[in-house]
């Protein structure tokens, strides 16, 4: 017991002098397990030794971990839910990290990850069958959080995939659409996309689509445009939503690839999530089968049954996105010296680090009260709404501490933080801007509908 002990304690002492981004870099280079494992073995003096090569010193006080999690949230979960969060973590940590800002300098999507990220297995994760996980909505939060932690366009891809294009399968497909679709998409093996948004309708889309479908025979016959559809240049399947011409009810219909009438432009110089593919979708006379139709999905209400699932999802991710830029600001702090001492030490720089945090917990525990409320199936539109909206901005305002902090370097995207401002801004606007969902959160507590 005292040898297990003191082997822990030696790996403990450590991993104190070791920060998050040195880690991050460390593990690129050498196996870190095995690292740890000879440490382990060290004798007090030889461990003080490689400690004084670190710049650390017996007399020095060890710095404390830097996590997020300041009231260990990740704490109250079982351990199946732990490690299952852990590997996520380390996934992101060890796959993405790595070539996320070439990637997002350069607009593309890094299609080489698909395979690791299949073995993760976590598409469709509060979803029952389709080899589906089945897994809590808190798990699902808490996905979304480690992968915006590291990047928000990763986390965007999964969320379009795994939520709004399974979701919607899932949610108001027959039993015959959910067999075909919901297994391949489950291991990425098909891509998905969801296509509410046209260029002249986006807040409004409830009930002015432009978007028509009309009935002929067998099939349905679609022409309209779809603007901002994350995954949709490489989409296998892109969920269509039209107005219906005869009972001018909102369908959805499964677009497959290829189909006539059908194509696609990549919209470019965005300023923010640049990994994520977002298109311009024409549709010109394009004949659905009636049997690709989404047979639960009969009027907006069930497109908003979607939404409601996956709203409380993108507030998850806006606190991964602020998680990531504190996290690598407070390491900066450390180590970044002025005036002859770390600017961490100084009262205005820990002023900023503790409103940073302060409002990274606030959100994390309202996100997590939300996911409770969601696994007891009570969550309401206006609940998914408030912590969209609160969630959102205080990531701004955290986002934009982080940044200032870090000076100069702020901006410069390899110090990891830039990255964070801009795709802040993305996340504030998708799935309901501030403005819509703080009006359903007001409809919700006056009884009075002011945009509708
Ligand atoms: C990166 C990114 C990815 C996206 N991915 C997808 C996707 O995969 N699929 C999809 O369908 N859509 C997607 N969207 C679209 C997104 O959901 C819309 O941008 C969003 O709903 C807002 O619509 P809009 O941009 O047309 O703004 P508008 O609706 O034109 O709004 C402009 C401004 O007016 C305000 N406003 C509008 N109506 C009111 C009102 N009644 N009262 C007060 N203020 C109001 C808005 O809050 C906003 O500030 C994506 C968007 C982005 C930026």
């Amino acid at each position: 017991m005292s040898g297990t002990f003191s082997k822990l304690k030696n790996a403990y002492r450590l991993l104190q002098h070791i920060d998050f981004n040195m880690l991050a870099k460390l593990s690129e280079k050498v196996d870190l397990p095995k690292v740890i494992a000879s440490v382990a073995q060290m004798n007090d003096n030889q461990l003080n030794g490689l400690l004084k090569m670190l710049g650390g010193s017996q007399g020095k006080k060890a710095l404390p971990p830097i996590d997020g999690d300041f009231y260990n949230l990740g704490g109250k979960l079982n351990e199946e839910d732990r490690a299952l969060q852990l590997k996520v973590r380390a996934f992101m940590e060890k796959e993405i990290q790595p070539l996320v800002n070439e990637y997002w300098l350069k607009a593309e999507f890094p299609f080489e990850i698909i395979p690791k990220f299949k073995e993760l297995n976590i598409c469709g994760v509060t979803y029952e069958g389709y080899g589906c996980p089945n897994r809590s909505f808190l798990m699902e939060g808490i996905i979304a959080m480690e992968m915006a932690r590291i990047d928000a366009s990763i986390a965007t891809f999964f969320g379009v995939q795994s939520g709004l294009a399974m979701g919607s399968v899932y949610l108001l497909g027959s039993d015959a659409q959910k067999q075909e679709w919901l297994p391949g998409m489950q291991q990425l093996n098909i891509i998905g996309a969801f296509g509410l948004t046209e260029p002249e309708v986006g807040s409004g889309a409830a009930g002015g689509l432009t978007t028509t479908a009309k009935r002929e025979g067998d099939a349905w016959v679609l022409n309209g445009q779809k603007k901002w559809i994350g995954n949709a240049t490489f989409a296998d399947v892109i969920v269509i939503w039209a107005k219906d011409v005869d009972d001018n009810q909102v369908k959805g219909f499964l677009l497959r690839k290829g189909t006539p009438g059908f194509s696609v432009e990549k919209i470019h110089d965005k300023m923010a999530l640049r990994i994520v593919q977002n298109g311009l979708i024409t549709l010109k006379d394009c004949r659905i089968k009636e049997a690709d139709r989404l047979q639960q999905a009969n009027s907006f209400k069930d497109t908003a049954r979607v939404l409601r699932m996956t709203r409380a999802g993108v507030a998850w991710e806006a606190v991964g996105c602020a998680r990531g830029a504190y996290e690598n600001a407070l390491a900066y702090t450390r180590s970044r010296n002025q005036f002859g001492k770390t600017i961490s030490s100084f009262q205005l720089i820990q002023g900023h680090l503790v409103e940073m945090l302060s409002n990274l917990t606030a959100m994390q525990t309202m996100v997590y009260r939300l996911s409770e409320i969601q696994d007891a199936g009570q969550l309401k539109d206006e609940h998914a709404s408030l912590a969209k909206v609160f969630c959102t901005l205080r990531t701004r305002d955290v986002v934009s501490r982080a940044r200032e902090v870090m000076g100069g370097n702020g901006i410069l995207l390899e110090y990891n933080v830039a990255r964070f401002v801009a795709d802040a801004e993305a996340i504030y606007s998708y799935e309901g801007t501030k403005e819509i969902n703080s009006l359903i959160v007001g409809r919700a507590i006056t009884g009075v509908s002011a945009f509708v």
